[in-house]
């Protein structure tokens, strides 16, 4: 097995690797690095849990101390792009972490706070930037950023940048970047739009892939429920009062409901938090640290907001809502069983989700195993055969970008207040039963 010593990392590397306590490097981080210390282009297949962040920091730290340049004014030679401020603000923290026995000049940009310190940030120039695209052109296009020397770009999550929108964005950035220089891309899935962008970015790149793109990791054990909508918030508390969960992730589609959801179980006594993209970064940052110190039990999002949530112990990600886009779900359990640990990841379905149901059970390749044994099993929700509603105000399609698209009015009844209390039979093991030992999740969906 490859370790770290192997890899022939810089010492001042290798000795934060060790006070990080890592001593042997994930499947990603053993299968890029040797490529990306060659200086080759890389095409990543993982999700964030993996390992990946690190798998394409170190080698660019690599580069930094072993090729020494001196600093350009508004310039950086490492740029990492990142669909969200909170994942752009992890990367960045894990660079300084990485970082901590060399000089390293780092910043970080993304909209929604004042640009003044980012400039000022800049105006030295560093050595890596790690910017969300939208204030990244911004800045350019005021001058106080100029990347014309700019040695490596790394895309992180590019099928999530996608999803955002942010594909010419990308390539107006890449246009202002000097042709010979170092291209990383790392994607959880690999839709043909993600195909054609490494087709256009990269130079007969090294491919490595730690999970097939449409599969889920293993050690995270499914199941599903079936449920009335007015019922899911009683079933949600259910499932989030089970002893079993430290830490969970409830995902809802929408940001009204992230917060009825999180203000319900505050009131049922469960230390909660919204995070969705109205929340001010002060608001999500709060959020964060609350659930990563363990004073908050429960953080409630929407598909955007999570991307950020990097947390090592989040023990179960329920599904308030399945995700309209497949490939959406993938990325959301991926919140749980990370660093090697288990998780449980169960998703409540209603009639009008029950074909997104089905999408995501084509994408995954395998049948999600179905939990009945609760008192809010709703036939008519599993037998359903209604057409999904569309999203989002201007016609946007469910294979769409979703943006906090909002469920047309009227298009499926109130959520209920109904408290779970009042001696109903517990909702049980989510996914406890339906696993035969040691393999599989069981097909054990009824038709
Ligand atoms: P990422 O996929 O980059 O979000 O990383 C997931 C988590 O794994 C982070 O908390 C990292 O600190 C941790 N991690 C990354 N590489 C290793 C490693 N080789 N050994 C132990 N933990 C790691």
């Amino acid at each position: 097995m490859t370790s770290f010593a192997d890899l022939q990392l810089a010492m001042p590397i290798q000795r934060a690797l060790t006070e990080e306590g890592y001593t042997t490097p994930t499947p990603i981080q053993a299968g890029a690095i040797p490529h990306l210390l060659q200086g080759r282009d890389l095409l990543g297949l993982a999700q964030t849990g993996t390992g990946k962040t690190a798998a394409f920091a170190l080698p660019a730290l690599h580069r930094l101390l072993t090729h020494p340049r001196t600093q350009t004014p508004k310039s950086a030679r490492v740029l990492v792009l990142a669909p969200t401020r909170e994942l752009a603000a992890q990367i960045d923290d894990s660079f300084k972490n990485y970082a901590r026995h060399m000089k390293l000049r780092h910043a970080v940009i993304f909209g929604g706070v004042g640009q003044g310190r980012q400039v000022e940030a800049m105006r030295r120039g560093v050595d890596v930037l790690t910017a969300a695209p939208g204030r990244l052109l911004d800045l350019i296009g005021q001058g106080h950023i100029d990347l014309h020397d700019l040695e490596v770009l790394v895309l992180d999550e590019a099928d999530r940048m996608l999803d955002m929108g942010f594909v010419r964005d990308i390539k107006r950035i890449v246009a202002l970047l000097p042709k010979s220089r170092q291209t990383v891309l790392f994607s959880a899935t690999m839709p043909k739009a993600i195909e054609d962008l490494a087709h256009s970015l990269l130079h007969d790149p090294a491919k490595v892939e730690v999970t097939p793109p449409s599969s889920t990791v293993d050690r995270i054990r499914q199941g599903v429920m079936f449920v009335k909508s007015e019922d899911k918030r009683a079933a949600t508390l259910l499932l989030v009062k089970n002893p079993k969960v430290q830490r969970a992730v409830v995902f809802t589609l929408m940001k009204h409901e992230a917060n009825k959801v999180a203000d319900f179980l505050n009131a049922e006594g469960i230390r909660s938090e919204a995070i969705h993209g109205n929340k001010s970064q002060g608001a999500r940052e709060r959020a964060m640290a609350g659930f990563r110190d363990g004073s908050v039990k429960v953080l409630v999002a929407t598909d955007i907001a999570a991307r950020g949530i990097d947390v090592d112990d989040v023990s179960h990600v329920f599904n308030y809502d399945l995700p309209n886009v497949a490939e959406s779900y993938v990325h959301r359990i991926g919140r749980t069983a990370r660093a090697g640990r288990d998780g449980w990841a169960v998703s409540l379905c209603d009639a009008e989700q029950r074909a997104w149901l089905r999408d995501i059970e084509k994408l995954i390749g395998k049948s999600i195993p179905v939990v009945t044994d609760h008192a809010y099993h709703s036939e008519e929700a599993q037998n359903s055969t209604m057409r999904p509603p569309v999203l989002g105000g201007g016609g946007r399609g469910r294979n769409q970008p979703r943006g906090g698209g909002q469920r047309p009015s009227g298009s499926r009844p109130g959520s209920g207040q109904r408290s779970g209390e009042g001696g109903r039979p517990s909702a049980g093991r989510p996914g406890g039963n339906n696993r035969p030992q040691g393999g599989r999740p069981a097909r054990s969906r009824t038709k």
